[in-house]
């Protein structure tokens, strides 16, 4: 087991790739605190790791509400006696021509990205400091790296994070603590599954063409990322025994932005 007693907390772990690490995590051996808006989707999680044999707890949390990520992460370091991991991975997607998209959409994308990653690292960050280290990840995404037309806050944030996953690799060395973000290219979420009929329309194209001209378009064999590609770099990213890996960039996407 590669993440034997270590203590993580996911964010927007209910469901999609959250719920994906959360469960690779548990089969690792970590404890896993399971954080999403839907307490519901968390409480189903964390008892699927249990069922599979691992510990977990359920968190209600919106990453955008700063007294929910500070008792939130007390609860979890105080239930198992600190924090080893956090992963930022809470997210929403707005799709809209900039000349079209209202202050409230680029507020609200922009906020569960960045603001919920910069809470959950300040929270975070002080159970590493005072325990001597620790692993911050951010889901990040292709779009961390380059745009896209009709994803304008989605991008511009998630470009943010890049930045704070490198401010927090080099803040966080010399407490211990490892910073990357997993950048994927197009995994099959409900995320993604809600904004083909959205681009279909937008683009004035067929939804099978979204899929084939749009969004794997640039991959070397034209294939989703899956949930297990994801899921297997953030073992792997939190696993890393020095800090060797730190600030960087880890592209997961079947070839769509070689760096
Ligand atoms: P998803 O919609 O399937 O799951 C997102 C989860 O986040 C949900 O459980 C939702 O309840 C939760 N969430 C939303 N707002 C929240 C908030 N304010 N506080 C707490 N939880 C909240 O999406 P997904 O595809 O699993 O995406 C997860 C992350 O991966 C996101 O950051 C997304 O940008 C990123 N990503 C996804 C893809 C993809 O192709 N699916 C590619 C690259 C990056």
């Amino acid at each position: 087991m590669r993440l034997k007693n270590r203590i993580a907390l996911i964010t927007g772990a209910g469901r999609g790739i959250g719920r994906a690490i959360a469960e690779h995590y548990g089969r690792e051996g970590a404890k896993v605190a399971v954080a999403d808006l839907d307490l519901a989707g968390a409480q189903q999680v964390a008892d699927a790791i249990e069922a599979a044999g691992g510990t977990a707890m359920a968190l209600a949390m919106d990453v955008t509400d700063e007294r929910a990520v500070d008792e939130g992460v007390n609860a979890v370091a105080s239930r198992w006696g600190g924090l080893d991991i956090a992963v930022a991975n809470a997210g929403i997607q707005h799709i809209d021509p900039l000349h079209k998209l209202s202050y409230g959409n680029w507020s609200k994308v922009m906020s569960v990205h960045l603001d919920g990653a910069f809470l959950l690292t300040r929270a975070a960050l002080n159970q590493m400091y005072a325990s001597g280290g620790g692993t911050m990840l951010y889901m990040g995404s292709v779009h961390s790296l380059e745009a896209s037309p009709l994803k304008a806050p989605y991008v511009a944030a998630k470009h943010g994070m890049l930045g704070l996953c490198r401010a927090v690799a080099k803040e966080g060395a010399e407490h211990g603590v490892r910073s990357n973000i997993i950048c994927p290219g197009f995994v099959r979420t409900p995320l993604v599954d809600k904004q083909i009929p959205e681009q279909a329309k937008e683009l004035g194209i067929s939804e099978e063409e979204v899929i084939s001209k749009v969004m794997l378009k640039n991959t070397v064999d034209g294939e989703f990322t899956t949930l297990e590609d994801v899921s297997e770099l953030a073992v792997h990213l939190a696993a890393f025994p020095s800090a060797a890996l730190t600030g960087q960039s880890i592209v997961v996407s079947h070839g769509w932005h070689m760096q």
